[in-house]
């Protein structure tokens, strides 16, 4: 149905949708009144960016369309590996140290290295999964803390800008740190480091931003 007011009387007349685009006569008042063609935008909605990159859609409910947390290995590749050679060689030293009479010095050596090469990395896994980036199809939202969380976060409609930062040594192992920044306060509002392909990741973000 197409509801048009009278030019003339001013009433509301009710019409079949085939009338749009045709002149109709006032069953009021005689008067004839010119109905609007259907609008493109009524027949048929403009299609969604982040639809036409198999993302889920910018309008109705909100969906998780990513979660990023920082990578670990890639972020420090020299520190891993470093950290992970000293525990090898803290193992190596334990099975010398308890197959050699006399060693027993060096099994204790290396069973200390590989603890403490252990102990680091567990702290620093800990911290590489105490943050994330939870990238719904209507907010940006940043997390961390393990036991106590706390939360940040910027509504895609409201972002002024979102920023990359990349080392040239960032730039060859992929990764960088992102800030998003939204025009409702002044500052960067999110930070997160160490995240492989920002680029990427804010070429989705763009999907849902009225750009
Ligand atoms: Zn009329």
């Amino acid at each position: 149905m197409i509801t048009i007011i009278c030019d003339n009387c001013e009433r509301e007349l009710e019409l079949e949708d085939k009338a749009a685009g045709t002149k109709v006569a006032c069953p009021h008042c005689g008067d004839i009144n010119r109905v609007p063609e259907a609008s493109a935008e009524a027949a048929a909605p403009a299609p969604d960016k982040a639809t036409a990159a198999g993302l889920p859609a910018d309008s109705g409910p909100e969906q998780t369309v990513r979660t990023l947390r920082p990578c670990m290995v890639r972020a420090r590749p020299l520190s891993f590996s470093g950290v992970a050679l000293g525990m090898i060689a803290g193992l190596v030293g334990v099975v010398m140290g308890l197959s050699t009479e006399g060693r027993t010095w060096l099994a204790i050596l290396g069973g200390f290295v590989a603890v403490v090469g252990f102990g680091v990395l567990f702290v620093w896994w800990l911290k590489t999964m105490s943050a994330a980036l939870v990238i719904t199809n209507k907010r940006t939202i940043q997390k961390k803390g393990i036991l106590a969380r706390s939360s940040s976060e910027v509504v895609h409609d409201n972002i002024r800008n979102i920023q990359i930062d990349q080392t040239f040594w960032q730039r060859v192992w992929g990764v960088g740190s992102i800030g998003i920044s939204s025009s409702g306060q002044d500052g960067i509002e999110i930070q997160l480091n160490d995240l492989k392909g920002p680029g990427e990741i804010r070429k989705v973000i763009d999907l849902y931003r009225p750009l």
